[in-house]
């Protein structure tokens, strides 16, 4: 099960990027699953859909009204409306079963289709129904008070989407639109890049799973949940592997059933104190790198990649174990991972420029990632941290909607400076 270990020197560090990079590297778009439509949103389309029809399917009014002849109408005016025979009347779902004729109409309910004959609808508005007193009701005749043109609130049949169109193409992501698209076509499921399966795993004697009595001086397992949630999120399954302890039979038991998920992902025992019993249990199973990331929080991490059985390759992200370090690398790093699984573009969060409220400090030469309140002022981004940056406060988390950078090479970023912000969340202060 050895492939190498591979280990860089613990002293130097890895730009994001670089981290970024050899993580995508080894991760690949999975493949196509036929999926309910609704399932389907947020995951990218697999193969170009073609529409069997035209939606809608027929010519149809875009109003309530009377279907006419538009060349029956050239002399109506307010005060001396032309007055035709209504023949009929037509409700959206039924099929005409009478053509309009000269001097003839249909009264039209929206999205029923145009009768034979006729070529424009006129809305009950613009006839003198209400006055006949017949409002609800087919009267027998109508006066139109004013010409209508040719084609009036009539919606062709294909002026959505004509049949035999490419509507939408492989590759792109399904929003709510797109959803109600595929079904407009008579869809129910469709070929999509399919979800991966995230293996979730928190590693630590002094963990105990929420439910359970912690007993003292042990603590809840909080990564597990924030990552599950953050794996959902960006369109992944969460499988949640619970706790392993920091030996190697506990690991080496969490880890084979990791094997059977696209990726794992676990937190703690990657820092200088304890990745040793992490390392020996990790280099069984294949090859694996601890990296000191030019960042902070989460400067260590570790990734690799195992060898299941039957030889399958299994992506392993090893996550820090202080709670926010743990999510902000999972930001950084796992959402472009199962992006890029997913078939969308792996690429870090979009960045914003805002105005910082005060200075963030960079003592040892890694990119900050400032736990940050975004807030929109006059159409201006203003930038604030969130108190103490301690990688242990998740608190400090829950109050940020963003996380706001300094760069690597800058001992501080001033107040009054603009800096670039990743907004994780857009919160109400935010828009
Ligand atoms: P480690 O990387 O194992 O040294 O862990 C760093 C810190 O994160 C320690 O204080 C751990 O107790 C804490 N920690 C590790 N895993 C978790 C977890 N799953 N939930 C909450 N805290 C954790
Ligand atoms: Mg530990």
């Amino acid at each position: 099960m050895y492939e190498h270990v591979h280990r860089h020197d613990h002293e130097s560090m890895i730009s994001v990027e670089d981290a970024l990079e050899r993580i995508l590297d080894v991760v690949h778009v999975l493949e196509p699953e036929e999926t309910p439509i609704l399932d389907a949103l947020g995951q990218v389309l697999a193969e170009d859909v073609v529409s069997p029809l035209d939606v809608p399917p027929l010519d149809n009014s875009a109003m309530d009204g009377y279907a006419v002849r538009s060349d029956d109408l050239e002399t109506a005016r307010p005060d001396s409306p032309v007055v035709l025979r209504v023949t009929g009347s037509i409700a959206a779902g039924e099929l005409p079963s009478t053509a309009v004729e000269s001097g003839t109409a249909v009264r039209i309910m929206t999205g029923a289709p145009v009768p034979p004959g006729a070529d424009s609808v006129v809305p009950f508005e613009d006839t003198d129904e209400e006055e006949r007193g017949a409002y609800a009701e087919r009267p027998s005749e109508i006066g139109v008070l004013g010409r209508v043109p040719p084609s009036a609130h009539v919606r062709a049949a294909g002026q959505d989407v004509g049949r035999g169109e490419t509507v939408l193409s492989r590759g792109s992501v399904l929003r709510p639109p797109e959803v109600g698209l595929l079904a407009s076509l008579g869809l129910r499921a469709v070929s999509v890049i399919r979800r991966p399966r995230v293996a979730v795993l928190a590693t630590g004697d002094e963990l105990v799973e929420p439910g359970q009595e912690a007993g003292a001086g042990r603590i809840y397992d909080s990564n597990s949940y924030s990552v599950g949630a953050a794996v959902r999120r960006c369109g992944g399954i969460p499988v949640m592997l619970g706790i392993a302890g920091d030996n190697l039979d506990s690991l080496d038991r969490k880890i084979r059933q990791g094997l059977e998920s696209d990726i794992l992902v676990t937190s703690a025992g990657v820092s200088k104190g304890d990745y040793d019993v992490v390392k020996d249990v990790l280099a069984r199973r294949g090859m694996i790198n601890f990296w000191s990331v030019r960042m902070r929080p989460a400067k260590p991490l570790a990734f690799g990649v195992f060898t299941a059985d039957g030889g399958r390759r299994v992506p392993h992200l090893g996550l820090p174990g202080n709670p926010v370090s743990a999510l902000v690398a999972f930001e950084q790093f796992g959402r472009a991972a199962i992006h890029k699984m997913l078939g969308r573009a792996a690429r870090p969060r979009q960045t914003i420029k805002a105005v910082l409220d005060e200075p963030i400090h960079n003592p040892d030469g890694r990119r900050v990632y400032a736990r940050a309140v975004v807030t929109r002022k006059d159409g201006i981004y203003r930038v604030r941290l969130t108190g103490n940056q301690s990688s242990n406060l998740l608190t400090s988390m829950t109050r940020a909607n963003a996380l706001a950078i300094c760069p690597e090479d800058l001992p501080v970023k001033p107040a009054g400076e603009v800096v670039d912000v990743q907004i994780l969340d857009w919160t109400e202060e935010a828009y």
